[in-house]
């Protein structure tokens, strides 16, 4: 029989008993020496960390990714460098709406996030399982976000929050015909699509840039629940996600997605008759036909949820060489508000942290602060500053340097709306449906709209006149059934 290590502190002090506290006597009461206690509830009061404002409850997996085609005519980043080339990765997929105990299978954007530890440093794709979101200017996203939680007095989610939001942003109803349609509410994370969602760029190894966007297609199907059906399933068990996810792995159905490109040149993004940088917009695929890249496969549970999946933070900020921004007014703002949110949540050096360190070498003069395990990554303890002149200390890499941006107009807060069809999408969406998938649209359309003054539907209402006279009028139909008043 193996000898088992003896218990300690967190300081390596063995520890003699674990069962019973030191006290003056059989009935105590208890000692303020007995520090091996007071560590214990001092640690158990220390358990939960900040949960995240939106998509606070989650599931992951780690995996791999490989290269099936060639892009190195878009990109030079090392992780696309050769067919059969792996990388490893970590997974998070979560609602967004939802409080860390919500339940997994209920209506919502389900986020769908990626971590490539490349060669190159981390590569983090932070999207949704739609590729298009409410808004198209950050500005909106606060209060946007304000109306899916719940309502200062009431302590409720609001419908009325809601809509009322909605019906003042028109631009955000591509997104909620997404969001009520079959795809709003897939049974298990590997039931869906992933999205980059934003525009990306490209550049490759002469300098070119190129915009992009990502698709992971699921390879296991779509596959959906009714309001009913998930209403069913979320009585039977508030965690079919974490439950279907870990089984799957555990009982070694590993999940898949194909990873497919839409490419943009510069010159196609002057002259498209769309913003190719909005958000509530995608590239028709017509246009912009699907090239594609690789696969992921998720095949390992992590061993710890917390240290793995609760603890990965990922941000858009997160690219390699071979992979940029794009104007996109909400990916710039993500690209600040991400990384904030995992300082102030997992502490200023949160990328210390064995699920987020990158898994190359890292040089950084960055110094002390919470979490500051190693001081700067220089290699060298007299190089704590920049620039210097010590042999060996890290310096700047111009030739990493993006191309520059040409930029036109004026800086000023233009308005979101001008020159922007906000129905021409969702009308094509709507036209892709067959005639199952318009009814359910229509009834949870309409189920979400109940206790919603009429008011606020009218005009409601009025945005989906405008998407198609038919889509109107089947919420309207759908709400006469529930007995709504618009
Ligand atoms: P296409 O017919 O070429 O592509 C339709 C896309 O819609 C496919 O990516 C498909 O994904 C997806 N799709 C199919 N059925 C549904 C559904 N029931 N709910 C949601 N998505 C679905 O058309 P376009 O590229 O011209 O786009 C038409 C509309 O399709 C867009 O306005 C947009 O709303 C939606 N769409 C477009 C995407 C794009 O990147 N162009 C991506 C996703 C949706 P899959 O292959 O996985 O079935």
């Amino acid at each position: 029989m193996s000898k088992c290590p003896v218990l300690t502190t967190t300081a390596g002090a063995p520890i003699a008993d674990n069962q019973n506290s030191k006290s003056a006597g059989p009935r105590g009461p208890l000692l303020l020496e007995d520090y091996q206690l007071i560590e214990k509830l001092a640690h158990q009061n220390r358990e939960r960390i900040p949960e995240r404002v939106v998509h606070a409850k989650g599931w992951g997996a780690l995996g791999t990714f490989t290269v099936t085609h060639d892009i190195r005519q878009y990109t030079k980043a090392k992780i696309f460098s050769q067919i059969g080339k792996q990388t490893p990765m970590i997974s998070r997929f979560s609602t967004v709406a939802g409080e860390a105990g919500a339940a997994d299978n209920e209506r919502d954007v389900r986020g769908f996030s990626m971590k490539f530890y490349t060669e190159e440093g981390n590569w983090d794709m932070v999207g949704n399982n739609t590729p298009v979101f409410f808004i198209r200017d950050p500005q909106k996203f606060p209060d946007f976000i304000h109306t899916q939680k719940r309502h200062p007095r009431t302590n409720l989610r609001s419908p009325t929050a809601m809509w009322d939001y909605w019906s003042l942003s028109p631009e955000a109803l591509h997104q909620v015909t997404l969001l009520m349609s079959d795809r709003g509410c897939p049974k298990t994370p590997m039931n869906m699509n992933g999205y980059g969602s934003h525009t990306y760029s490209f550049i490759n190894a002469d300098n070119q840039r190129s915009w992009v966007k990502f698709h992971f297609k699921t390879q296991q199907g779509h596959s959906h629940y009714t309001n009913a059906e998930a209403g069913e399933k979320i009585g039977q068990t508030r965690e079919g996600y974490q439950e279907a996810l870990f089984g799957a792995i555990e009982a070694g159905n590993f999940p898949k997605w194909t990873l497919k490109i839409q490419v943009m040149t510069e010159a196609e993004a002057n002259s498209a008759p769309f913003n190719p940088f909005d958000l509530t917009k995608v590239w028709p695929h017509k246009d912009y036909p699907l090239i594609e890249v690789g696969v992921v496969e998720l095949n390992r549970n992590a061993d710890n949820y917390f240290a793995e999946i609760e603890t990965a933070a990922y941000s858009p900020s997160n690219t390699v060489p071979g992979i940029s921004f794009s104007p996109d007014k909400v990916l710039q703002a993500r690209l600040f508000s991400y990384a904030d949110a995992h300082r102030y949540r997992l502490g200023t050096h949160y990328e210390s942290l064995p699920v987020n360190q990158p898994k190359c070498p890292v040089a950084h003069y960055h110094k002390d602060g919470t979490m500051n395990a190693l001081g700067p990554r220089t290699g060298n303890p007299d190089a704590y500053y920049e620039p210097n002149s010590i042999a060996g200390a890290p310096q700047q890499g111009s030739t990493y340097a993006d191309p520059p941006l040409a930029l036109s107009g004026a800086a000023d807060r233009h308005n979101h709306r001008d020159g922007n069809d906000d129905y021409v999408q969702p009308r094509a969406l709507h036209a892709l449906f067959d005639d199952g998938q318009r009814a359910r649209l229509y009834s949870n359309t309409a189920e979400s709209m109940i206790g919603v003054p009429a008011r606020i539907l009218q005009l409601a209402l009025s945005h989906y006149d405008q998407i198609d006279p038919a889509y109107g009028a089947g919420i309207r139909a759908a709400l006469t059934r529930l007995s709504v008043a618009f």
